[in-house]
């Protein structure tokens, strides 16, 4: 069993690390901190050792295994409960095993140790990004099939590799390929992030990146006279337009208290570029701008306003994207808002204050919930969900913990959520 094999694995700076077990530790709790002292960590992880450890629980669960090699050294493992009805589509956990590196002199505790505090603060890398879902959803199963409980639906648990790279090597190829189109996926989770209050979020969007160059061409000459229509007036003019605007999205966030940052669009002016010397007037300047749209933006309307305040700017402004993306909405079914975000159906869960924000970095749910490649992408609904209340975000910070009693909650919510989610609710892609 996983207490014995882990003995000799525990790292130095843990109390514990003479092998004894805590009689008193949930065994979940132990489990956990067991995948967390795997050095899945980029740039080399071991990737070997993970894949064992899940093949391990896999066969202890009774679930099927399947092991699917993307590219050489690049497995995606996946641990299949089936349901009793083979032609519903299934529902797809997926986590990554992968984890971000460490700067190990800023932390309290070895960060591959999974060191406990009096408190019960499990401190290693991956305890919220995102090991502690991986262990929750396995430890979830556990608890239903202990039950005796079985569903119509299928439900695959996915573990895949270099997430926190891109995941070219991961999920991207994996969506590709037949074995994951044989899953039948009708709705997926994936991780979210961590909520300091007693709230949990749950992300069902995100916004769109658009990185916008504007060139601007004008008179050149010498840098004594006053030439006209320069570059520098017309550029003056574009990032006066486009910074007033960010001012007024910045204040709309402030003064509206339900509005996250997910709900207004994002500027930033990160580039400018321009000019020879000290006496030339140029002929040519750009400005580089990293923009977010939230998916409730017409994004047609938003991109005739950046067409008016070039041409307003002058003659000879234009601009260019250098990279563009669809905004996607996770537009739920009503069948899964009720379980998810009301109580009415779900009882169970409405002692848990799920708040639905947008997320507000395209780097949060990687490969589930932005393009290109990703299970939605391929058209399946999903949305981000890490059960992390009472917790500050720490993913890839220094000192990144996770509380015992939070994860241990954490497995319950999982089991709810399975269980409504593997119940016979039609799903979107079956309407
Ligand atoms: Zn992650």
């Amino acid at each position: 069993m996983s207490c014995v094999q882990k003995a000799n694995m525990l790292p130095e700076k843990d109390p514990k690390r003479q092998g004894e077990k805590d009689p008193q530790e949930d065994p979940s709790v132990t489990l956990f901190r067991e995948y967390l002292r795997i050095k899945t960590v980029q740039p080399e992880p071991d990737y070997d050792t993970a894949v064992k450890f899940l093949e391990r629980i896999g066969s202890e669960l009774g679930l099927q295994c399947q092991k699917v090699e993307v590219c050489p050294g690049r497995v995606i493992t996946i641990l299949t409960w089936k349901g009793t009805n083979p032609h519903l589509r299934s529902i797809l956990l997926n986590s990554h095993t992968d984890v971000v590196p460490v700067f190990e002199e800023y932390w309290r505790y070895d960060p591959f140790s999974a060191f406990k505090d009096s408190e019960g603060n499990i401190y290693a890398r991956g305890a919220q990004d995102m090991k502690c879902v991986s262990i929750q959803y396995i430890e979830a199963i556990r608890k239903l099939k202990a039950e005796g409980r079985q569903f119509p639906r299928t439900v695959h648990m996915s573990f895949v590799p270099d997430e926190e790279i891109g995941g070219h090597k991961g999920m991207e190829m994996f969506v590709k390929r037949p074995e994951f189109a044989t899953l039948n996926v009708g709705f997926a989770l994936d991780e979210g992030l961590a909520n300091p209050t007693d709230t949990f979020t749950v992300f069902y969007g995100e916004k769109c990146p658009w990185w916008i160059k504007v060139k601007v061409e004008g008179n050149p000459g010498h840098g004594s006279r006053f030439i006209e229509n320069t570059a520098a007036e017309k550029m003056h003019r574009v990032i006066t337009s486009f910074l007033e605007f960010r001012e007024r999205e910045k204040q709309r966030l402030k003064s509206e208290k339900h509005l996250t940052l997910g709900d207004v669009t994002s500027l930033n002016l990160t580039m400018l570029n321009g000019g020879i010397s000290f006496n030339v007037v140029p002929s040519e300047m750009s400005a580089a701008f990293d923009i977010r749209i939230p998916p409730t933006v017409d994004l047609k309307a938003f991109e005739e306003q950046l067409t008016a305040w070039c041409r307003a700017a002058g003659e000879g402004v234009s601009y260019e994207f250098h990279q563009e993306h669809e905004a996607a909405m996770r537009d739920l079914p009503c069948c899964h808002r009720q379980p998810l975000y009301q109580s009415g159906e779900c009882k169970c869960l409405s002692c848990v204050h799920l708040s639905c924000q947008l997320i507000s970095s395209s780097t949060l749910v990687e490969l589930l919930l932005s393009p290109p490649p990703t299970v939605l992408q391929a058209g399946h609904p999903a949305i981000g969900f890490s059960p992390m209340n009472r917790t500050p975000v720490l993913l890839h910070d220094h000192n990144e913990f996770l509380n015992e009693q939070v994860f241990l909650r954490g497995i319950e919510i999982y089991a709810h959520l399975i269980s409504a989610l593997a119940s016979v609710l039609p799903l979107q892609a079956e309407a």
